[in-house]
């Protein structure tokens, strides 16, 4: 039987998580009564994560495991999973049990409604608020102002999401908490639904502090694949252009200085920014004219269209 709903989880060393982890979401799934799958990507875990994944596979076939050569990261995860995914919809978890497997009936009902893309939110976080919570909710607010989908929780892993929705979706480096934004480019209805938050009890966390860089860093990314991947030239041909144009000014007020007045320019600073300004303009020009050429490329080479479609009324069936 083809499920309906396939759930992706990304294991990386969570061994003593597995079985409560098995028991928790076949409840769970089981409550709901639709025909379903579980996708677990063992992301290179070095503990007997695969041993207790190979033994849940072999008692119950509705869990597919894939496991990688090494460890690529919880994004690599999500997109292997993605790819195997055979339901149309598509709940990805946590493996570490902070998500609580009971919630995802919730996440269904609002999809039903007609939304793209669930996301919980969890409203009360149980983590530490310094090291967690505090890095957490600076990045939903820039992720959110930066972006066209506001959410109160990108982080959270907990999200359910139209197949269509995920299965067009490329993820590198570590964007995975960006797919609802990544998503809205091809025009997706967004909806929140709060959710438990847990503590977890087996393993600890695979990050650390450092994390809110790189999410912060994936954000400008994100925000310019968004707004400017098919007109790069538009960011940088502005740019350049003012900073040109600022540049031929102050040029042409010391040439005015210096031919009509007859006074020394050499030494002024001002000649110095004027010849920065008009460099820099030059460079800012070509690097958009160049990024253009990429984007082209970018978009030709995987015959990746500049459009999605929602639907087509055409022909007379
Ligand atoms: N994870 C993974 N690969 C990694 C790091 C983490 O598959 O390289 C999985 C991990 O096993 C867990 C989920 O991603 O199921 C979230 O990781 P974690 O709980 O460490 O993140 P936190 O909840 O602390 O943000
Ligand atoms: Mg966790």
């Amino acid at each position: 039987m083809v499920p309906e709903l396939s759930i992706v989880i990304p294991v990386y060393n969570e061994g003593e998580n597995i079985a409560p982890l098995y028991r928790e979401v076949t409840d769970a799934l089981v409550a709901l009564g639709r025909p379903y799958e579980v996708i677990v990507v063992d992301d290179g875990s070095t503990d007997d994560s695969f041993a207790r994944l190979r033994q849940v596979h072999q008692q119950d076939p509705r869990w597919r495991i894939i496991r990688f050569r090494r460890n690529f990261g919880q994004a690599a995860g999500f997109a292997a999973g993605f790819a195997a995914a055979r339901g149309q919809v598509v709940v990805t978890l946590d493996a570490d049990l902070q998500n609580d497997p009971r919630d995802i009936g919730k996440l269904l009902d609002k999809l039903t409604e007609g939304y793209d893309i669930v996301s919980g939110w969890r409203t009360e976080r149980k983590e530490p608020f310094l090291s967690r919570r505090l890095p957490s909710m600076t990045a939903n607010r820039m992720i959110s102002g930066a972006t066209r989908v506001s959410l109160h929780d990108y982080g959270c892993s907990l999200k359910a999401y139209r197949s269509e929705v995920v299965k067009g979706i490329r993820l590198y480096g570590e964007l995975h908490r960006f797919i609802p934004a990544l998503a809205s480019w091809m025009g997706v209805r967004v909806a929140e639904v709060p959710v438990n938050d847990r503590q977890r009890r087996f393993g600890k966390s695979k990050y650390g502090i450092s994390r809110t860089l790189r999410v912060f860093l994936d954000l400008i990314t994100v925000r310019f694949m968004l707004s400017y991947s098919t007109r790069p030239l538009h960011v940088f041909g502005g740019l350049g252009l003012l900073s040109f144009a600022a540049g031929l000014l102050i040029g042409l007020y010391l040439t005015f200085v210096k031919l009509a007045l007859g006074q020394d320019i050499g030494t002024r600073p001002l000649l110095l920014l004027a010849v920065l300004l008009v460099i820099l303009g030059v460079q800012m020009v070509s690097m958009g004219l160049l990024a253009e050429m990429i984007t082209r490329t970018y978009h030709e080479a995987q015959d990746k269209p500049i459009y999605v479609i929602r639907e087509q009324l055409d022909g007379d069936e």
